[in-house]
């Protein structure tokens, strides 16, 4: 059987780092590290999310702002305050909870944050300095995959990575993180020719989907790590359900170790956000990041 790799447990840990950190920064730079989180509208899900973001932020130590807008704000008036929070020196890192209504241009919005505060790691400034293995901010969710492999499996360099999907937000990015880890990556995604094939070369699959339990057991060579990015709710005995795209039950028999769902990505998503933040502020003060 697989190991089980603890998203969860590592996220704990990493906020207790951060935390550390956070501390350290305080008193040897008087510097509080502060995340602002923009919401506009009210949709449910990303009404929980931001109130986690800010709780979270608040225990490690740091400065939290939520700006709460109503659905119908303008795009001029969404864009006026990201210019603002750009300009407030005690605000290092900007975070618009998407999605934006449908008559704001979610791209304009992204690119308007200032790149030095970009903790989501989303303006083409940061994406173009992952691509170019620049410094840059990266986007959580990969940054959290990332890491959880790199504690299961230690150097990655070498190892086949197969990535499943090739959104902005998590299949590219994550596939150039692994690229920057000298892994020999491939992109798979809907148009790709026999995807169990090419999911079988994998010493690492990193599954971003969302189909529900897509990735089945003999699609995994023995021993492989998986990490599965997914979050699906189905219906399953009357009752719903969080499940990956991986289907777990077949997979966790056949690869070495492997993300449950949920309570393995999805917690690090939210503590990379922190560790953003943290280089953000230190970067925008110039003083060096201290180890988290
Ligand atoms: P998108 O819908 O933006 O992208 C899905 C990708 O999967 C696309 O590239 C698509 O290919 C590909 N795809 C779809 N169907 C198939 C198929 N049958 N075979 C192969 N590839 C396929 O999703 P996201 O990247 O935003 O999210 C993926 C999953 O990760 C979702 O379940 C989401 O909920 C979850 N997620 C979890 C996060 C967390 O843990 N905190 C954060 C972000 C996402 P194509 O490009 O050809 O259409």
């Amino acid at each position: 059987m697989a190991k089980l790799i603890d998203g969860k447990a590592f996220a704990e840990g990493l906020r207790v780092r951060i935390g550390a950190a956070v501390a350290g920064l305080k008193s040897a730079h008087r510097l509080t590290p502060g995340l602002a989180v923009v919401l506009v509208g009210e949709d449910p899900a990303s009404k929980v999310y931001v109130a986690n973001k800010a709780k979270q932020t608040v225990e490690v130590g740091m400065n939290s702002w939520e700006h709460k807008l109503p659905a119908e704000t303008s795009e001029a008036d969404l864009l006026a305050l990201v210019t603002k929070l750009n300009n407030d020196p005690s605000v290092h890192g900007i975070l618009v909870q998407m999605p934006v209504p449908k008559h704001i241009d979610s791209a304009k919005v992204l690119n308007t944050i200032d790149p030095a505060k970009d903790v989501d790691g989303f303006h083409v400034v940061n994406v173009g300095r992952l691509s170019t293995g620049q410094e840059a901010l990266v986007a959580c969710t990969p940054t959290g995959c990332v890491m959880l492999a790199k504690h299961q499996l230690g150097d990655l360099t070498g190892l086949n990575a197969v990535v499943i999907g090739r959104s902005n937000i998590v299949g590219k990015p994550v596939a150039q993180l692994l690229l920057a880890e000298n892994c020999t990556v491939t992109i798979a995604h809907s148009k790709s020719k026999d995807l169990p094939a090419i999911v079988r070369g994998a010493d690492l699959v990193i599954a971003a989907v969302g189909r529900p339990e897509m990735v089945k057991g003999d699609w995994i060579k023995p021993g492989a790590c998986v990490i599965d990015v997914g979050i699906n709710r189905i219906e399953r005995d009357g009752k719903g359900k969080l499940v990956g795209d991986c289907d777990f039950a077949s997979c966790e028999k056949v690869a070495g170790s492997i993300t449950p769902v949920p309570g393995g990505v999805g917690p690090m998503t939210i503590a990379c956000l922190l560790y953003n933040t943290v280089r953000a502020a230190c970067a925008i003060k110039g003083v060096t990041t201290p180890e988290m």
